[in-house]
């Protein structure tokens, strides 16, 4: 991951900044069959508020990838409004899976932020519409395009 995306925050948590501004595009890794084809946009204010980091904006993403019910592609545009409370006492290295897990000591991973934001909006991975009936169990025809003569009944 590019470490150039990692944002030192010790000054703001030492109250020496009232408000740091991030406005950035952020390359991110695929993740689990989802692809990010362009730098994703991050627009965030970090402030610190009783002790916890303030995180607050917007991040638009392109993802790219297989609709997870009938394998066709999928490019969707992704806006997340962000609005999260971070612990600073409470990083990766205590808690590797906790919300505050983007924060390793006083730096905050920009990255990690902008892919966790993204995926949180997808809970059900890829999908090509609401509605997909996804692939035929016995012929793996794509249902979207019109029923098969399968008889899934049994
Ligand atoms: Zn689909
Ligand atoms: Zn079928």
């Amino acid at each position: 991951m590019d470490r150039s995306h990692r944002v030192d925050i010790s000054g703001l948590l030492a109250g020496g900044r009232q408000l740091m501004v991030i406005a950035d595009e952020v390359p991110i890794e695929p993740f689990e069959g989802i692809a990010f084809p362009d730098p994703v946009r991050v627009a965030l204010e970090l402030r610190e508020a009783d002790r916890m980091l303030a995180v607050e904006g917007t991040v638009d993403a392109r993802v790219h990838g297989p609709c997870d019910a009938c394998l066709e592609d999928v490019d969707l545009e992704v806006h997340v409004d962000v609005d999260e409370r971070l612990d600073p006492s409470r990083g990766r290295d205590d808690d590797p899976f906790g919300e505050s897990n983007v924060l390793t000591g006083q730096r905050l991973d920009v990255a990690d932020l902008a892919q966790q934001a993204v995926l949180s909006t997808l809970p059900m991975g890829l999908r090509c519409k609401e509605d997909c009936l996804g692939l035929c169990g016995i012929c793996g025809a794509n249902r979207n395009m019109g029923e098969c003569s399968c008889d899934r009944a049994q």
